[in-house]
């Protein structure tokens, strides 16, 4: 089944009489339970395409269905509801809250936006804390802890609310190579354990060779599609 539809997407940014065309009519679709990574450099437009698909940012033209429903023109209330309720977000600089314990972290959208009552939301926390490998990290600040170790932390925050799209823009570029692997590890067996859909986006070749599917943007033009060279389809 389509989780994300996209046709013709375009997206411009406007600034006075100056027009970045950042994408430039794509069109993909991503079905769910499916491990996928947009490539290309700096610039070619994946931090625009993934803040579209999370509902951030809206498309110039063309159209977007997420999780069955056209977000194309949401307006920010309702984006904002949207996403709190499908879509987890996980960040390249890890963006955990340094005053919350790991556990808190995690816990902070449960508390926030779904509003879950103490108990059942510290039975997922455990539960999403044991996923990760930090069953035993909980009370540590996030000073204490490795940069591998935070993006773990990441990771299960954006699952907690049972999201079926998580959404990761360049989530292994402050991490060294073998810890960049181990993190688009975790990733997939998240997908594999929770049937999670995820997007997340890299210039960097090595980790993407993880990706089930790859889509490689150039410019904002798509160069690829619905399959990679090597890999397989969804
Ligand atoms: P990537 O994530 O691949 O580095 P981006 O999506 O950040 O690419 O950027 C795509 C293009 O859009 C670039 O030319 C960038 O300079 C431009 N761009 C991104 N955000 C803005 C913005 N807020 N205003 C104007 N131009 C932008
Ligand atoms: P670091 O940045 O410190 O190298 P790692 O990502 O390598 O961080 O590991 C962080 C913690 O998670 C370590 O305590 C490690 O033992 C544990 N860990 C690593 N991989 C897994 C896994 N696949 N399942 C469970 N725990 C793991």
């Amino acid at each position: 089944m389509a989780l994300v539809e996209a046709r013709n997407l375009c997206k411009d940014y406007v600034a006075g009489e100056i027009t970045v065309k950042a994408i430039r009519g794509v069109d993909f679709t991503i079905d769910t339970g499916s491990f996928v990574s947009f490539v290309g450099p700096s610039g070619s437009g994946k931090s625009t395409l993934l803040n579209m698909i999370g509902c951030l940012d809206p498309p110039s033209q063309g159209d977007l269905v997420v999780a069955g429903k056209d977000v194309t023109r949401l307006d920010s209330r309702h984006s904002a509801k949207f996403r709190g309720d499908h879509i987890g977000f996980i960040f390249q600089d890890f963006n955990l809250i340094p005053v919350l314990t790991v556990f808190e972290n995690i816990e902070y959208p449960l508390q926030m936006v779904q509003n879950w009552p103490v108990e059942k939301r510290r039975k997922r926390v455990e539960e999403l804390l044991g996923a990760v490998g930090m069953a035993d990290q909980g009370k540590k600040y996030p000073n204490q802890i490795s940069g591998g170790q935070k993006q773990r932390v990441a990771v299960a925050r954006a699952l907690v609310t049972n999201a079926k799209l998580v959404l990761a823009d360049e989530p292994t570029a402050n991490l060294d190579s073998r810890t960049a692997n181990r993190i688009i590890g975790l990733m997939k067996k998240m997908r594999d354990e929770f049937g999670t859909t995820f997007i997340f986006s890299t210039h960097d070749t090595r980790v993407v060779e993880s990706a089930e599917i790859i889509f490689t943007l150039e410019d904002g033009v798509l160069q690829t599609k619905n399959g990679n060279p090597g890999g397989q389809h969804a």
